[in-house]
């Protein structure tokens, strides 16, 4: 039944639903963000403080989104990561994409002052993040996505790391220090940081060098009960779960902590330890 004549609008609302039993990976990434860490004076390479308030903004839309497994973040971009049988929105592309886009922003700016008590926000350099989703057939093909992002983090903090020792401490300016990387491998770069600078790569902090990753710890002291009881039956496809069963799985999942770590997910021992994460 019609409510008005003017319903037929409707019609022209397109479907966008993602394809079943497939990764769901929703990657956000800042707007302008060169321009607005000069505004807010950002440390170069790499300001802590701006880090940690992505950190903190991701860790509030996975306890916010209890689908979420996973979500890997560097620089001023995130990777969320949703499990093939998460049901949310009915998968619909831009339901997905806008929630988390919007969640992100909003807690991202919530949080700032805590982050940047004595820069606080101002027009026009306002936060804001686009959003797209992608889908990842196996879990062979999501990892190796998760590790594109790693290696890219690597690659980039040792370029930064580098090409800002040599103008910061080696007083360059940013043309000549530019040149002067131009057609380098890791190796030069590496040797350039100790050679000149007595800078040993390998001791720069983890959060620069591997990015950070957050998922969910279940309570410490009893793994296996948790591991087992969500193992046996989360093989089962969240659509064919009865509605207690995905009551149950939420519920564990929002009580768990979401803990952020800097570590390497490239090989296969962060997944081999964590087999709830992507299981
Ligand atoms: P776009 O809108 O196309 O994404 P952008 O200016 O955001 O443009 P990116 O390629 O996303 O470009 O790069 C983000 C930039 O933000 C980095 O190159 C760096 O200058 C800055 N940035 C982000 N996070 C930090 C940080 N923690 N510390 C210092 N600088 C940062
Ligand atoms: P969904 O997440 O599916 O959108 P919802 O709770 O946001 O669920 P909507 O259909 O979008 O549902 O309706 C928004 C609701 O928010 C309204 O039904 C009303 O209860 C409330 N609301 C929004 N704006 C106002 C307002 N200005 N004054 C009072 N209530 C409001
Ligand atoms: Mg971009
Ligand atoms: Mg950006
Ligand atoms: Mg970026
Ligand atoms: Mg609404």
């Amino acid at each position: 039944m019609a409510n008005s004549k003017y319903e037929y609008v409707k019609d022209f609302e397109q479907p966008d639903p993602l394809l079943p039993n497939t990764w769901i990976v929703v990657r956000i990434d800042g707007r302008g963000f060169h321009k607005l860490s000069d505004f807010y004076k950002f440390e170069k390479p790499n300001d802590r403080r701006a880090l940690d308030l992505m950190n903190a903004a991701a860790a509030e839309v996975m306890k916010d989104l209890p689908d979420l497994c996973i979500a890997y973040g560097v620089s001023d971009e995130f990777s969320f990561v949703f499990h093939p049988s998460s049901q949310l929105f009915e998968r619909r592309s831009a339901k997905l994409v806008t929630t988390i886009v919007s969640t992100f922003t909003a807690h991202y700016i919530y949080l700032w002052a805590t982050f940047f008590p004595s820069n606080p926000l101002k027009p026009p350099f306002l936060p804001s993040f686009d959003g797209r989703a992608v889908l990842y057939p196996s879990t062979r093909i999501l990892r190796d996505y998760m590790s594109w992002r790693q290696v890219d983090c690597h690659i980039n903090n040792l370029y930064n790391t580098t090409f800002w020792t040599m103008v910061l401490q080696g007083k360059m300016s940013n043309t000549e220090a530019e040149q002067e990387l131009k057609g380098t491998v890791s190796s030069d770069k590496n040797e350039i940081l100790f050679k000149r600078f007595g800078i040993n790569y390998n001791n720069e902090e983890e959060i620069y060098k591997k990015g950070s990753v957050l998922y969910r710890q279940y309570a410490l002291q009893e793994p296996k009960t948790i591991q087992t009881s969500t193992e046996d039956e989360a093989v089962v496809p969240e659509a064919q779960q009865s509605k207690t069963q995905q009551e149950k799985f939420k519920k564990l999942r929002r009580k768990a902590q979401v803990v952020i770590d800097h570590v390497d997910i490239i090989k296969d021992e962060f997944w081999e330890r964590r087999p709830w994460i992507i299981s």
